[in-house]
């Protein structure tokens, strides 16, 4: 596969400039990984990958929190041949919905687009307990945590340094440079 984060730069998944992310924080870089995932052939690819490198214990099935995960976590688990369930917040509580269910002691690897604080990922961890299922793992394509680190096996494909600023401390503020909210037309 071609350098991963040319073909995101390409699809302009990744964007440089000065940009005001969703936190309030300022950012010198924005990450969208739905753009690089909506091309169908690449997703199916990067599903393929991740399934590769995995080197564990193989899981019964992948479980990946919506929206972000579902792509990614579905095209994963369907290189793998196993079944594919997604959590969705309910009042703010990760929850599975749908009918879907996991049972006790089921294997299973927690897929996402992007690693970016390890909240979302973590939710699904504790949500899994409660079903006393075996979390081995978590895959992502993107990992954007800096020096924070998930506390369980994990892998990405991609890991970027993302600097972020408060807007007071932003040198790109300091330049004169135009801040952009990301996804609004120019
Ligand atoms: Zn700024």
């Amino acid at each position: 596969m071609k350098d991963l984060k040319k073909i995101f730069e390409e699809k302009r998944a990744i964007l440089s400039g000065h940009f005001l992310l969703s936190s309030g924080l300022h950012s010198p870089n924005y990450v969208q990984c739905a753009l690089a995932l909506s091309d169908t052939a690449l997703s199916k690819k990067l599903g393929k990958e991740l399934a590769k490198r995995w080197k564990g214990t193989k899981p019964d099935l992948i479980v990946s929190p919506a929206m972000g995960g579902i792509i990614i976590g579905h095209e994963t688990a369907s290189a793998m041949k196993i079944p594919f369930l997604f959590t969705e917040r309910e009042n703010g509580e990760m929850k599975l919905r749908r009918g879907f269910s996991v049972e006790k002691g089921q294997k299973i690897i927690i897929v996402e687009d992007v690693f970016t604080t390890g909240k979302s990922t973590m939710e699904v961890v504790n949500l899994l307990k409660k079903y006393k299922a075996k979390v081995l793992g978590a895959l992502s394509v993107v990992n954007r945590m800096g020096d924070k680190k998930l506390p369980l096996k994990n892998f990405s494909l991609l890991k970027l340094e993302i600097k972020t600023y408060t807007p007071d401390k932003c040198p790109l503020c300091k330049q004169g440079l135009p801040c952009v909210k990301p996804g609004s037309r120019k």
